[in-house]
């Protein structure tokens, strides 16, 4: 068949709670496609009455991926155009959509992505913490191992992380994240873009002890490490040495036992060396 003749797969962001957050150019296509492929019908139909916006739809959700990929492929092959959306936010950000959209480049159909609401970006731009380089995680394994090993990979990036948790599994996981952050800033953005949107700052142990009982839909902003490698640390003179340990609060007895533990020489060589 003539490519020209494929249909498009737009990839729509819908709002994260606030139902202004929709652009003009999303209200548009959902009313020009053929077809609207949702993670949750009945969820979608509620944002479509409000939009005024009578749609064939299709679910599409992570148990019937492979399938609706199928049924989707064909339909888009024959020149519909399809737009995707999940229940909140940006698809294929842990929402469906990744299988579609490898399935779409391989046939070589259209994708357009149509930019909105993301949770992840927001609660980044909002929170203080570095935007210059970040990880994001999205929820964390259940699984015992690959849980672990993802927080050993939060414990030592210097990068700033983020978070996606469920309501229900936040304690756990600020549990978890106790036992490998000491001194970093967190913060936990909740309820973005809705009426209780707050933003509860401090280091693990003052978010835990500030959300006792507390409700909603989060993300965690985590401040990278500030933890430098012996051999960057032995890069440094002995005075960048010392101040990069001063900043961290550290008293002087115990800023020359750590210099001197890290460049594996006696502490009074260091102490002769700053007397
Ligand atoms: N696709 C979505 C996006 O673009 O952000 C994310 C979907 S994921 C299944 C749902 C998770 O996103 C929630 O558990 C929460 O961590 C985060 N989230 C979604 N909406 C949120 C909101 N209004 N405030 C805070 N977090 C939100």
């Amino acid at each position: 068949m003539d490519e020209k003749n494929k249909g498009t797969l737009y990839l729509v962001a819908t709002p994260i709670g606030n139902l202004e957050d929709i652009t003009l150019r999303a209200i548009r296509i959902l009313k020009e496609v053929d077809q609207i492929a949702a993670e949750d019908t009945r969820h979608t139909l509620k944002l479509l009455n409000h939009l005024e916006i009578s749609k064939p739809m299709i679910s599409y959700h992570r148990h019937n991926e492979e399938v609706r990929c199928d049924n989707l492929i064909k339909e888009l092959k024959i020149g519909k155009n399809i737009a995707l959306v999940s229940d909140a936010g940006t698809p294929g950000i842990c929402d469906p959509g990744e299988e579609i959209i490898k399935k779409c480049i391989e046939e070589d159909i259209t994708i357009v992505p149509i930019p909105g609401a993301c949770a992840m970006i927001n609660a980044l731009i909002a929170s203080g913490i570095s935007t210059k380089e970040f990880t994001f995680i999205g929820f964390l394994p259940l699984n015992k191992k690959t849980r672990k090993e993802k927080l050993e990979e939060i414990k030592n990036s210097k990068k700033t992380i983020i978070l996606y948790e469920a309501p229900h599994k936040l304690k756990s996981t600020l549990e978890d994240l106790e036992k490998i952050l000491e001194e970093r800033k967190i913060v936990l953005a909740r309820e973005l873009t809705k009426i209780h949107e707050e933003y509860i700052r401090g280091t693990i142990k003052e978010i835990i002890s500030k959300t006792e009982n507390i409700k909603g839909e989060f993300v965690l902003i985590i401040e990278g490490s500030s933890k430098k490698e012996k051999n960057e640390l032995n890069d440094l003179t002995l005075e960048e040495h010392y101040s990069f340990y001063e900043k961290q609060g550290l008293e002087k007895k115990e800023i020359i036992k750590k210099i001197a533990k890290d460049r594996n020489v006696n502490k009074n060589e260091i102490y002769q060396y700053f007397i």
